[in-house]
Parts: C-alpha cells; sequence; structure tokens
C-alpha cells in the first residue's frame, strides 16, 4: 500500500492525520517544526518525538529526501548547480544563486518534461513525473542545509512545466509560504510558464503574490510554432488576453522570458513586432541569450544584437533587462546537467 507523503501535508492536515494515527495535535506542530523548519531528514533525528510514535509514523508515511549527486561550483559568480537523485532514483537540478538582494534557487517541477521546446535539453527523452510539492521543497531544504545560508528567493524555472503539475505546485507554494515554515514571501516567488492558457488563467484566479514568468521567445504565431508546440494550441493573441488578466486580477507585472537566437528571433523586425505585441501590458522583459544545447542547432545572439535588441525596447518605453548569465562555465541551461549524467552513466 503506498503511504502518505508526510511533508506534502499542511499543519491543518498533519493534525487531522495525528487523529487517525491516535497521537495529540501538539505531535503535528513538532513534526511540523522538524520538517520545514529544522529541515530534517528523517524522523530518527527528531528528537523530542518518541521512538514509538517515530515507528509509526515510518510506517504510516513516507518521508521524501534527496541525495546529492553532484554540485558544481562556479569559479567566475559562485553560482553552484546541483544534481540530485530522488527517492526512486531519478534526478533533478537545481541552481544556487547569490545576488545582492538575497540567494535565489532555482527548482524543477518535473523529471523532464513534454513540452518539447526546441532549444531546451529537460525535454529531449519527454516527461518522466511529476514532482511531489515536498520533492520541489526538498530542493530548497537541501541547499539551504548544504550552504549554511537562507533562501529568499525560488523560481520555478528549472526542468518541467509547472502548471502541467498545477496541484502540486500549488500545495508547495503553500508550504513555501507558509509562517510556520521557510516563510518565503510570496512576491519572492516566480513561476515560468510556456503558457498553458487555461492554467494561467486557474492561477490568476488564485490571486496570489507571486510573480508570473511567460516564456514568450516570440512575437509572431509563426515563429513562436516553430520554437514552441504549445503555440500550435493557444495563439499569442489568447495568451495576450491572458496576460491582461491575470494582472487584472492579481496586480502583478508580468515577466516575458525572451531567449534570443541567433538570426531566428533576434532581428530588428522581432524586436518592432514584440513592442508591439505587448504594448500597453505592464510587464518586464527578460532577455536571455540561449544557451546553446549540444542536441539542437540554435546559436546565441551576438552580443551586438542582443544590446540593440534591448535598446529598441527601451526606445518604445518597454522595461527590459537582459539576463546576468550565472553560472555560465558549469553546465548553462535547464536538463543538461541531468542529461550528461546520464549520458555519461550510460557510456560506462
Ligand atoms: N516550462 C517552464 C519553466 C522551465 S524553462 C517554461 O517554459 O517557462 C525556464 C526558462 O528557460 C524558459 O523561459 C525556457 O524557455 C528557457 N530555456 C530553456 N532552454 C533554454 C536554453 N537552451 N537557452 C535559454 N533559455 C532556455
Amino acid at each position: 500500500m503506498e503511504t502518505k507523503d508526510i511533508k506534502s501535508l499542511t499543519l491543518e492536515e498533519l493534525k487531522a492525520e495525528m487523529a487517525v494515527i491516535g497521537e495529540k495535535p501538539f505531535r503535528a506542530v513538532q513534526l511540523y517544526e522538524w520538517m520545514h523548519r529544522k529541515l530534517s531528514r528523517g524522523f530518527a533525528e527528531m528528537s523530542n518525538i518518541p521512538m514509538a510514535m517515530k515507528e509509526k509514523c515510518g510506517e504510516n508515511y513516507t518521508y521524501t529526501a534527496l541525495r546529492t549527486v553532484s554540485v558544481q561550483e562556479s569559479a567566475v559568480d559562485g553560482t553552484k548547480k546541483y544534481l540530485f537523485a530522488l527517492g526512486d532514483g531519478n534526478m533533478v537540478e537545481s541552481v544556487w544563486m547569490r545576488y545582492k538582494h538575497g540567494n535565489s534557487v532555482c527548482i524543477s517541477s518535473q523529471v523532464g518534461c513534454r513540452m518539447g521546446c526546441r532549444f531546451c535539453a529537460s525535454t529531449l527523452d519527454g516527461l518522466v513525473r511529476n514532482l511531489l510539492p515536498s520533492e520541489m521543497l526538498d530542493q530548497i531544504y537541501a541547499i539551504t542545509l548544504e550552504t549554511g545560508e537562507r533562501v529568499s528567493n525560488v523560481v520555478v524555472m528549472g526542468s518541467g512545466e509547472p502548471l502541467d503539475n498545477y496541484e502540486n505546485l500549488l500545495r508547495f507554494i503553500t508550504l513555501l509560504t507558509d509562517a510556520n515554515g521557510l516563510n518565503i514571501s510570496q512576491r519572492n516567488v516566480t513561476v515560468s510558464t510556456c503558457g498553458i492558457v487555461p492554467k494561467m488563467r486557474k492561477l490568476a484566479e488564485e490571486k496570489l503574490q507571486i510573480t508570473l514568468a511567460l516564456s514568450l521567445h516570440a512575437a509572431a504565431d509563426e515563429k513562436r510554432r516553430e520554437l514552441m508546440p504549445i503555440a500550435h494550441r493557444y495563439s499569442l493573441e489568447e495568451l495576450m488576453a491572458c496576460c491582461a488578466y491575470y494582472f487584472e486580477q492579481t496586480g502583478r507585472r508580468i515577466t516575458f522570458e525572451y531567449s534570443l537566437v541567433r538570426d531566428v528571433n533576434d532581428t530588428r523586425q522581432d524586436a518592432e513586432t514584440l513592442a508591439l505585441l505587448i504594448r500597453g501590458l505592464n510587464c518586464h522583459v527578460n532577455l536571455i541569450p540561449v544557451n546553446p544545447v549540444k542536441e539542437r542547432n540554435y546559436v546565441q545572439s551576438e552580443r551586438k544584437a542582443v544590446e540593440a535588441f534591448a535598446a529598441l525596447l527601451a526606445k518604445k518605453g518597454i522595461n527590459a533587462t537582459i539576463r546576468r548569465e550565472m553560472g555560465r562555465d558549469i553546465d548553462g541551461a535547464c536538463g543538461q546537467l541531468r542529461r550528461r549524467y546520464i549520458e555519461e552513466m550510460k557510456e560506462r
């Protein structure tokens, strides 16, 4: 029989569980504190929980834990990239970045991905499975323990499409921002999506204060369809209406992610089309020089083209920044590290 994943339960649910296994409600508070504040790796280290109760918990619940497979640290900017093994042996990667305003962690939301974006390494072998809320938290908890520093920002921009794992994502956000847990402010959480319109609308209605980032990458339908299969499902017109709705519902400005690929989407014409498309929307554009993936033949835009692109947007009154490329020397874009590891294992 499959047992309940204890780290994915809210404090209220955990209290109800204590009644089921014949323990007092205050035990839920203790367990929750061990899991989400002290970041315990298992029941064994919970010193104020009686042995008999630990055993009972072990029988009744699953306690997820990650194993750190590798950590790479950038010599340039201190960025760290982690490869973790999940309980079932699947791998995910996470990135830790230090900024002036605090430490940021980029987490994965799925093992693999089924969205099929052409330039992305995470999707090359399709979706393996969704991550549990606890497994998303575990990436942050493991990194907090390893660095010994508080994480203040979380971006769900690693492998996977978070809105394709909607219920688990929401539960993860609830636990992450809970005052009894790490208590990270919703405003410091960013969720990045390739643009699943119905889920974006649903998310808008949750009225969270998180930032929604939309991976746009092209400002014309035809071009976007070449890069991102999801664009066959939802047109840019629908997508833009949905972004306006998101802002209306939450008051939160949308971030557009735009990865620049040489001669594909980085021309002056592309910048003008983009400016027209998002005119009037309360938004911010993040320009990212595409990270070459060896299985794909996309090439990074030249620095000059990136700067000209940003300048044109600025001239049109659009708020745009060029993303600093952190950790370039330690394996760029999402999915690359896991992929390389799996390939190396195959070769052995
Ligand atoms: N599925 C979500 C989140 C994961 S991808 C999404 O699509 O937004 C996080 C971001 O990295 C997305 O904007 C994605 O398009 C981008 N990305 C993926 N591969 C990349 C690469 N090789 N170079 C630059 N950006 C890439």
